[in-house]
Formats: C-alpha cells, structure tokens, sequence
C-alpha cells in the first residue's frame, strides 16, 4: 500500500494532521469536496443508536474492529471513498 497517493500534492505530514483516528486511510485522498458523510463505509450499523456517531466500515474490514471514537461527518474522505446510494442517505437521516 502507498504511503501517499501520486496524484495527492499534500505533503504526508498534512495528511497526518487531517487525518482523523478510525479512518481507514489518510484523510483529503480522495476526489476534492468528498467528506465520510457521503461514503458508503460512513456507518451506524455497529451500534443502535445514532447518539454513539458513525465509524469506517472500510476501518472495520481492515482491521477486524470497530474505532472506539466516531468519525466526524465532515472528514475529507480517503482512498477508499466510495460513494453512498441515496437510500443508505436515507437510512441514516432517520
Ligand atoms: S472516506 Fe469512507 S472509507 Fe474513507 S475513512 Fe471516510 S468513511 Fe471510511
């Protein structure tokens, strides 16, 4: 795995510092004006409350354990981001 994307102009300790802990990659690596909230890994279905936030699904693939603290809607997304239909949009509104 890539430490930082080739087409990625940050410099790799930028990306450190916008990265949030639970992601599954480093934040701002994805397409611009893309955030965790619009991705398909963006979930609640760890938990059955909304009040305990949203992890990384992708987190969870890769490491076999949900992140302890939720992950912030509005986190530039990563390499993985992979857009959400609009009914998971729905679901998560409710
Ligand atoms: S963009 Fe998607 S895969 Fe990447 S950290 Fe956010 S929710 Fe996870």
């Amino acid at each position: 795995m890539p430490i930082k994307p080739d087409d990625n102009p940050l410099p790799i300790d930028e990306l450190q510092r916008r990265t949030v802990p639970g992601m599954a990659y480093f934040a701002g690596t994805s397409v611009r004006r893309t955030f965790c909230d619009n991705c398909a890994f963006f979930t609640f279905e760890h938990t059955r409350t909304h009040r305990a936030g949203a992890r990384c699904a992708k987190y969870f693939e890769l490491t076999g354990r949900w992140h302890a603290a939720p992950l912030p809607p509005t986190t530039p997304a990563c390499k993985y981001f992979k857009p959400a239909s609009k009914s998971k949009k729905k679901n998560d509104e409710r």
